[in-house]
């Protein structure tokens, strides 16, 4: 008789292979250099860099590489430990206070992850005499936290607010206790912008709470990098904000919740990835505390990604591609077929472009495109680079005029 064991592993053996078939396998690429906008592959080729969510260039920052040596001296490797019982170190509470400040929240609380901030934010704070209106697209871990918590669910299409709205009458009539919208600010497959100040227009006329997801956002949106909230000109307005210090920030690890006192006071006592996993280590504190600061000194690097931004726009569509066009540092580049989203982005790494062509079931059926995302840290010469490659393998594949 055949075990379970090899019952499943004959399974997973079938999965697979379907995924392979199917095209569907994710591969994962090797790279043998530093996290920059110009990076060395295993097979010794080159490339810029155009799919990392290093929009601010600080993933090799040297004043981010040398705050986390220091760090590294001062508060050691690793704390082995969950934070309430000897995982707290000053600059855990300093970098707690830096991201309150940062956002004009009353407190903040880190986690190992978004992913865990997310996962946890819902179920210590809201049960089931309470409401979460989530919009459609939102990021995984928001699903997946909203799932282990006992509020009733309420789901608008992506950025519609005649559907939030409804929703929105359909908590008051039910008469839920406390109602809580939740949005990421940035949808990170479109580049689209959340709308934060009708959400935020909405919450207060049917006395709602908002909360946010600004891993996408947090650091270069805005004329300051405070993100969606100050790109919508509702920056300290929104209730609750959970964010990455894995994207911009830094992009090593950890996350982190932030807004009103009380909220971020009971996650802190029932938050289950905040209580039962480990701390975050001190090089990641400490660097992370220093890209606060450098935040806090100039919008420079959120300034030359906006410019990055206009000027890698204008010239791919000046070539005659077609783009989704948000308000981020995301720009999708609409082929609309799945096979030729691959067949492009292969031939632009051979022209020395890395970005990755997205397809069902990651974006809707027929919508494929290759995701460029920009960062504070590309050059101008490496971006016209870019455009030209992008020229170069658009014409010969047919994608625009010859
Ligand atoms: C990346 C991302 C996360 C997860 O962040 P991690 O810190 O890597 O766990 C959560 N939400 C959104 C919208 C993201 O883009």
């Amino acid at each position: 008789m055949k075990s379970y064991a090899q019952g499943l592993q004959i399974r997973l053996q079938d999965e697979l292979s379907q995924l392979q078939e199917q095209g569907l396998y994710k591969k994962e690429r090797i790279m043998v250099s530093l996290q920059a906008a110009e990076i060395t592959l295993s097979d010794g080729r080159t490339a810029i860099n155009c799919c990392a969510n290093n929009y601010l260039g600080l993933s090799s920052h040297p004043r981010v590489l040398e705050a986390a040596h220091k760090a590294l001296d001062s508060h050691g490797f690793g704390m082995s430990s969950v934070r309430f019982i000897c995982g707290t170190q000053d600059i855990h509470k300093e970098l707690e206070r830096a991201i309150a400040q940062f956002y004009g929240t009353e407190d903040s609380i880190l986690y190992a992850a978004a992913f865990d901030a997310n996962g946890g934010a819902f179920e210590p704070l809201l049960g089931e005499k309470d409401a979460i209106i989530s919009d459609a697209l939102n990021h995984a871990s928001s699903i997946d936290g909203v799932r282990l918590c006992k509020a009733h669910r309420y789901r608008y299409a992506n950025n519609n607010m005649e559907e939030l709205e409804a929703c929105l009458v359909q908590c008051r009539d039910a008469g839920h206790e406390n109602v809580l919208i939740v949005t990421d600010g940035v949808f990170s497959m479109d580049g689209y912008v959340a709308q934060l100040d009708r959400i935020v227009e909405l919450a207060q006329k049917y006395g709602a709470m908002t909360m946010v997801d600004e891993c996408h956002a947090a650091g270069f949106l805005g004329e300051r990098g405070r993100g969606t909230p100050e790109l919508c000109g509702v920056h300290g307005q929104i209730d609750l904000v959970t964010g990455t210090l894995g994207k911009a920030l830094g992009g090593a690890m950890g996350g982190y919740t932030t807004g009103r006192k009380e909220m971020i006071a009971m996650l802190r006592q029932r938050s289950r990835p905040y209580l039962f996993s480990n701390s975050l280590p001190p090089a990641i504190v400490g660097a992370s505390l220093e890209v606060f600061r450098m935040l806090e000194e100039s919008n420079e690097l959120p300034r030359k990604l906006a410019e990055n931004v206009r000027f890698f726009k204008e010239g791919i569509l000046n070539l005659g591609f077609d783009i989704r066009d948000g308000a981020s540092a995301i720009v999708p580049i609409m082929l609309y077929d799945a096979a030729l989203s691959q067949r492009m982005a292969d031939s632009l790494l051979d022209e020395g472009v890395y970005v990755i062509g997205f397809f069902y079931p990651v974006v809707a059926q027929g919508q494929a495109r290759i995701r460029v995302q920009l960062s504070a840290g590309h050059s101008t010469e490496q971006l016209q680079r870019v455009i030209d490659a992008f020229g170069k393998v658009g014409r010969r594949l047919g994608v625009i005029p010859a």
